[in-house]
């Protein structure tokens, strides 16, 4: 048995032509195994494919090509079981605005063909803070009760996957705070956790690995921690007085020559201080006009992979 709770061989999505659209290549052969029980994050710019993507594996959206395995059982060939084993909080709120949320938790455990019996409306109303506005109607429910909601309905099958899109955009901090710690709960108790964001931040807060996602495809795939090493790095950016070649360097120390005569370097700060860079420099002879640091942040990060893999 598969210890991946999710398995994507060559996935791709194209949306066919409207008359108001063009063709899209959404998704462009995406390959992905997701541990279960871990926290997983997908990050990707806006119109990367990440909704896509998820919309494939909770059923909404069928793809074009690829194969799909859900939790042990292929899509194609058990397309209940599969459906079966995900729960997904959409990035679109698509309440009935005449139901109650008892209600729509209970019209969403009938359409997951939940018995009455095994049915955990009250509980679920608890976790999501709604047992107070469980009888009201949803269109007189705040934005914040909206989302919490959606997750509500996320869970009443009792899916082994909880699958979260963007799931804190626009959302404030009190109402985040209580979506993370649901999630971590949720996690700890054995679920496994998908979420999209474009929240980098969040993202290190809470996922143990991350694929980022961009023009359809998969361009990193790492644990938050080992990715979190590569941001790490620093650029320093040396501008020598007069002529000067590349010293040799520290270990663990890249440097380049700019066109324009700059010594650039790059390392890591937790392996090398930037003194023992400085002092490579001296010891060479150059006298140094000029020097700066730049510190990548996230978002460099993010950014020049992002950037890099684009046509
Ligand atoms: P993300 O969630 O990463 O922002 P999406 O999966 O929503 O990205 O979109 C990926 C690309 O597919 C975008 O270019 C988007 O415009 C396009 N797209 C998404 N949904 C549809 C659709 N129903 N019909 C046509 N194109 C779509
Ligand atoms: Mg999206």
């Amino acid at each position: 048995m598969s210890q991946n709770a999710i398995e994507i061989e060559g996935l791709t999505k194209t949306y066919r032509a409207t008359r108001r659209t063009d063709a899209k290549e959404a998704l462009k052969g995406v390959d992905l195994n997701i541990p279960r029980g871990s926290i997983f994050g997908l990050l990707g710019p806006n119109g990367a494919g990440k909704s896509t993507l998820i919309n494939i594996l909770a059923g909404l959206v069928v793809k074009t090509s690829g194969r799909v395995n859900i939790w042990g059982f292929d899509q194609d060939v058990n397309p209940r079981q599969s459906r079966a084993s995900i729960g997904i909080m959409p990035q679109e709120p698509n309440l009935d605005p005449f139901f109650t949320p008892r209600q729509s938790l209970e019209v969403q455990a009938g359409l997951y063909g939940v018995p009455t019996s095994q049915r955990r409306t009250a509980e679920i109303l608890e976790l999501i803070g709604l047992t107070d506005k469980a009888d009201a109607y949803a269109r007189s429910l705040s934005g914040g009760m909206r989302r919490r909601l959606l997750l509500g309905k996320a869970l009443v099958h009792s899916p082994r996957i909880l699958v979260l899109d963007e799931p804190t955009a626009g959302v404030d901090i009190e109402l985040r705070n209580m979506l993370w710690q649901n999630v971590r709960r949720l996690n700890d108790d054995g679920m496994t956790i998908i979420l999209t964001t474009h929240y980098l931040e969040e993202a290190e807060a809470m996922c143990d690995e991350i694929a980022i996602i961009n023009h359809g495809q998969v361009i990193t795939r790492d644990t938050t921690a080992s990715l979190l090493g590569r941001i790490d790095q620093k650029t320093m950016v040396i501008q020598p007085d007069g002529a000067a070649d590349l010293p040799a360097l520290p270990r663990g120390v890249t440097g380049e020559k700019r066109p324009d005569g700059a010594l650039v370097f790059a390392y890591k700060t937790a392996d090398t201080p930037a003194e023992s860079i400085l002092a490579a420099v001296r010891d060479a002879g150059i006298t140094i006009k000029d020097v700066k640091t730049e510190e990548a942040d996230l978002e460099d990060v993010f950014l020049s992979l992002t950037s890099s893999a684009a046509r």
